[in-house]
């Protein structure tokens, strides 16, 4: 059903029954036109829509249908399909709003896939032009070599997009130094509702139908030029309502350097409800050349907001704060702790990030000097910690920018919630104002963590509230009354309620309240000449619905899970919090109906921070698709949909659910990287059982679940086995099994490690058990059956350094194994008990301490991931604390100097391509640490996501060309510059998805070391 309604030409008349049983004819006249009239993508399907619902606010409205145009002429033509069937439109970037602006009940059009170039640079006169579309971080890269930046730089860089940046009026942490969209857009060109092109740039340079809106808007401001000088904010942090004041202006810094009037900034935070951007002109500014940070300490939270006015004076480029629960939560973080601890001094109670920038190094070291002057005038000696190390800079920059998501990793349905987020007050108020609200929380039982942008009375922070309570103890009850308090503070100081974010749906109403009635008439008068008939996302900036309207929440009282018996221990995630002191209940009282699952697929909050290309692993299916669908956050909104049952006739294990996982490859980026450790490859091995457990298997799926099982007989009759990789064979394969005949299975072989041990000298198990220096090696199946070399390299190393080696065997004295194939195929009761079998070779060595170590990481990680959470009690943490993959092991020891063995001098580069699970558990930087113990080498390690062969996935016939895709980021050409380096890879997938896609021969590391002993090592 799912994919008849990604309507296209050829399906369009067929979707359209479907459609009007589900959306009705309006919906259904509305796909088909856009399929026959268009060439941009269709996608009507419940799941696509349910993916479009929300953004990074409490709000979650269905969508009408969305469109992804593969061209502005495709948008034109859906703004006029719109208009003639009067659908309202909703022009989305990358969703990561936080009020619900991009949210609605609309035909959303998604600009991030196909509209980002850019049109036009001059880098004499600084300016460049780009689509809506294009990502900050991107339209940074490209400028970065000409010296020059894009510099409103917004915490979500790497996935705001600058359309949605100029539809909020974005502002970053520098916005002191360059302030906000406002000020850095100099045109922008786009579409009016009716049709009509539009060109806004500065009012000397207007076309004639554009001159008459500059005229209309003027009349309006000097009709009401008193009323906006008495009730503008006098702020540079002011983003509500429309720039009325472009004509009178009010900004503490000027919307132009020579005070002339630019229309386009009409548009600048409009959030799509005036005109869809087609096109924008901005102002670039120089790259700073140096950059000195000045981290300030303070004891108490009140005399850091008190002592900002005063640093400011200093002309520093950001202020920024990090409280107190911020800290301790880096603190906690493994990741972030160093970086933290670097930049404080005792037990602050909050810090203040002070930084200067500029061209002249020792001008900046003089402005540092003067904050360490200044913070000693004010009480406080040696409370700057000074930072002049670009990295070090920048380490800190990165926890200060992480820090919402590290806040947002509460677990429980308490959450900390957006909607009084960035209500800006004057500096020389902060302190009160930030003291009076901390007050307000208390009162209602919650307390909030400030953070942000002291620099221009920004803070951000959110109360914890559960908004799927009801009542005056329910999230929305606490809403209205904090809000209403806050608004009073607001009022008190002369501030702006909304400073940041935008208004959306939970700060529209307050518009009114900001500006009066009779502003507010003129802004819909504005909204009525640009957009008679409602149609650009409506309900947003005028005649917006209340801010605690439960219908509009995506989690509102009543909402339920469907009951659900998991596969996998979830009750880590089965808690409830309090929000006064965040802490969590016992696993598993949490309520949930699904064990625990529900609630840690709601650990998403859709701040689309998986929407990234950077040196990191996730997402790789959007990185090579950009589809919403094959990204992490789509993939647990569509879980969450489907657990919630609000998918129509769609079940858990649906077409709806299965399209949006197909795509994951396992590769666990996300368990590492999504800042509330949304674990989707456990999620979709969960999924996949119920969905077999419910379908059944292929005969695809048991010849790879039980590999295990046959591949010790496989290895005694190879040449049977191998027919497969026969070219005559490969076309019936694929045909018969899914597998794709453009790839080479791995080959069995008569001299596997299995039936070559007895040569090799190993220990017994009591030998082990006795010995001085044991260790066990866990052979898994590929490394016994298939690259059995690698076995055997780590055998000889591990021998040459003097350990006693034992391989593991089963108490029957049959090969270990760790049930991952099983796992994947959905087989459950399988893998655990092959897991148990494991579980009680190892234990014994384990309880004694003694390392486990493994080759193949998908495998030995199993034991620090799958296997604790399939119901072993504690004797699985045993195994899981000793577990170990070689390089770990050897870098360990190594470091306690038990791991000296003599090796040659390196005579070629080394590139280390790191295995997904590698990465996830952090163990990359230990493959490089044992190569580095060989005389001259100088491994570099290959930035490159998932290798796209993941497990079975790149075999499958229908993913090769996307698995090819992934290879073809930025593993393969990086494979292909190193013509003359060894190529080091540890997983047996990616070594095959190396040799399949450039002919060349990786070898796992303990190869690389075994190679390089000084002498050829003879067993003991
Ligand atoms: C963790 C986190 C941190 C954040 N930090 C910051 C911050 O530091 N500073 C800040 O300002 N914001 C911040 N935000 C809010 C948000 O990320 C930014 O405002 C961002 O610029 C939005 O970009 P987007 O591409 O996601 O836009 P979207 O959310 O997709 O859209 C934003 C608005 O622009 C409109 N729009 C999008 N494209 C067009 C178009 N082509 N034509 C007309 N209108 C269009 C949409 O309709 C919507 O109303 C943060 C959000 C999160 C979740
Ligand atoms: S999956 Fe993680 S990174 Fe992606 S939007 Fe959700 S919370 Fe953010
Ligand atoms: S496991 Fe990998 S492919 Fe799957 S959602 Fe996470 S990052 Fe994406």
């Amino acid at each position: 059903m799912n994919r008849d309604l990604t309507v296209t030409r050829a399906t369009a008349a067929h979707a359209g029954e479907t459609l009007r049983r589900l959306g009705g004819p309006e919906a259904a006249l509305l796909a088909q036109r856009l399929a026959v009239e268009t060439q941009g993508e269709v996608l009507f399907d419940i799941g696509s829509r349910g993916r479009y619902a929300t953004d990074a606010s409490i709000y979650q409205t269905l969508p009408l249908g969305v469109f992804v145009p593969s061209s502005p002429q495709d948008v034109a033509i859906a703004i006029d399909i719109a208009r003639d069937l009067k659908t309202p439109l909703l022009p989305r970037g990358g969703g990561s709003s936080q009020c619900g602006q991009t949210t609605g009940a609309a035909l959303v059009i998604d600009t991030t896939k196909h509209l980002r170039t850019v049109l036009a640079f001059d880098k004499a006169a600084r300016t460049v032009e780009v689509e809506p579309g294009i990502v900050l971080d991107h339209l940074n890269a490209y400028l970065k070599p000409h010296g020059l930046c894009y510099p409103v730089d917004v915490s979500t860089s790497a996935q705001a997009t600058l359309g949605g940046m100029a539809g909020n009026n974005a502002c970053g942490s520098r916005s002191i130094a360059y302030g906000n969209m406002v000020h850095n857009v100099l045109g922008v060109d786009g579409w009016l509702s009716d049709g009509s092109r539009i060109s806004f740039g500065p009012v000397a340079t207007l076309g004639a139908k554009e001159r008459a809106i500059a005229d209309f808007v003027k009349r309006l401001a000097d009709r009401h030029q008193a009323d906006i000088e008495a009730r503008w904010p006098k702020l540079l942090r002011r983003v509500a309502g429309y720039n009325l004041d472009i004509f009178h202006p009010q900004s503490e810094l000027p919307y132009t350097p020579d005070g002339s009037v630019n229309l386009a900034h009409l548009l600048v935070g409009a959030e799509g409800t005036l005109a869809f951007t087609r096109s924008l002109r901005l102002k670039l500014a120089p790259l700073p050349r140096s950059k000195v940070l000045g981290v300030v300490n303070f004891t108490s939270f009140y005399r850091a907001m008190d002592s900002a006015q005063h640093i400011v004076k200093l002309g520093p480029t950001a202020v920024e704060l990090v409280d107190r629960t911020m800290i301790e939560l880096s603190r906690a973080n493994p990741a972030f702790r160093p970086t933290i601890e670097t930049a404080l001094t005792g037990q602050p109670d909050a810090i203040l990030l002070v930084e200067f920038s500029g061209d002249d190094k020792t001008a900046l070291l003089r402005q540092l000097k003067q904050l360490v002057d200044l913070m000693a005038e004010l009480g406080l000696p040696g409370s700057v910690i000074e930072l002049t190390d670009d990295s070090a800079q920048q380490a800190l920059w990165d926890v200060r920018k992480a820090g919402l998501n590290i806040m947002m990793s509460l677990k429980g349905d308490g959450k900390p919630v957006s909607f009084i987020e960035d209500c800006a007050v004057p500096l020389a108020h902060l302190a009160e104002y930030t003291e009076a609200l901390t007050q307000v929380f208390a009162q209602h039982g919650t307390r909030g963590t400030w953070y942000a942008h002291a620099s221009v009375g920004t803070l951000h922070v959110r109360p914890i509230l559960d908004m799927r309570k009801s009542g005056p103890d329910g999230g929305a009850h606490k809403m209205r009354a904090i809000a209403e308090q806050a608004s009073e503070l607001v009022r008190k100081y002369k501030g702006a309620y909304s400073g940041e974010h935008g208004d959306g749906l939970c700060r529209g109403e307050w518009i009114e309240w900001q500006f009066g009635p009779r502003l507010n008439d003129a802004l819909r008068a504005i909204k009525q000449h640009l957009d008679p008939l409602n149609l650009m996302n409506p309900g947003k900036i005028i005649d917006p619905p209340k801010m605690d309207d439960a219908s509009l929440f995506r989690y509102a009282p009543g909402y339920k899970t469907i009951v659900l018996k998991p596969v996998f221990d979830w009750s880590a995630w089965n808690v409830q919090n309090d929000p006064a002191s965040e802490s969590i209940t016992a696993p598993g009282s949490g309520g949930d109906t699904t064990g625990g699952l529900a609630k840690a697929v709601e650990m998403c909050n859709n701040n689309g921070h998986c929407r990234k290309f950077d040196a990191g692993t996730m997402c790789p299916s959007y990185r090579v698709t950009r589809d919403e669908k094959h990204l992490t956050r789509g993939r647990a909104n569509t879980l969450r949909l489907a657990l919630s049952n609000q998918l129509g006739d769609e079940s858990f294990t649906g077409d709806a659910v299965r399209e949006a996982l197909d795509l994951c490859v396992g590769c666990k980026g996300c368990r590492r990287e999504c800042p509330t450790g949304v674990d989707m490859a456990k999620m979709k091995l969960e999924f996949t059982a119920h969905d077999k457990a419910r379908h059944g298997f292929t005969l695809k799926d048991r010849l790879i679940a039980h590999l295990p099982d046959y591949a010790a007989w496989a290895s005694a009759v190879p040449w049977l086995f191998n027919l497969a990789n026969r070219p005559w064979a490969k076309p019936w394969r694929e045909k018969w099994l899914g597998w794709s005949a453009q790839r080479s299975l791995p080959s069995f072989r008569r001299d596997s490690f299995w039936r070559s041990a007895a040569r090799l000298m190993l220990a017994t198990r009591e030998q082990a058990l006795a010995a001085a220096k044991p260790v066990v090696l866990f052979v898994d199946t590929f490394n016994g059956h298939f690259d059995s070399e690698n076995a055997v390299a780590a055998v000889q190393v591990l021998q040459a350094a003097g350990y006693t080696v034992h391989a593991a065997v089963t108490p029957g004295g049959g090969h270990v194994c760790c049930g991952r194939t099983y796992l994947a195929a959905g087989m459950t009761d399988k893998a655990r008990a092959k897991a148990r079998e494991l579980l009680q070779a190892l234990l014994p060595f384990a309880q004694r301490g003694i390392a486990i170590v493994g080759l193949e990481p998908s495998c030995l990680l199993t034991m620090r991931d799958e296997m604790l959470v399939s119901g072993f009690g504690p004797d699985a943490q045993t195994l899981s604390d000793n577990a170990w993959l070689l390089e770990e092991f050897l870098a360990r020891e190594a470091q306690a100097g038990r791991f000296a063995p003599s090796f040659k001098a390196a005579t070629q580069a080394m590139r280390v391509h790191g295995h997904c699970h590698q990465k996830a558990f952090g163990a990359i930087q230990p493959v490089l640490d044992v190569l580095k113990l060989i005389p001259g080498a100088e491994p570099e390690l290959i930035e490159s996501a998932c290798c796209g062969m993941a497990g079975s996935f790149g075999y499958d016939a229908n993913h090769h060309a996307v698995s090819m895709q992934m290879a073809e980021l930025n593993l393969l050409p990086a494979v292909r510059a190193a013509p003359a380096a060894i190529i080091v890879a540890d997983g047996t997938s990616c070594r095959q998805q190396i040799a399949d896609g450039s002919g060349r021969q990786a070898l796992h590391v303990a190869r690389v070391l075994a190679d390089h002993l000084n002498t050829a090592h003879t067993p003991a």
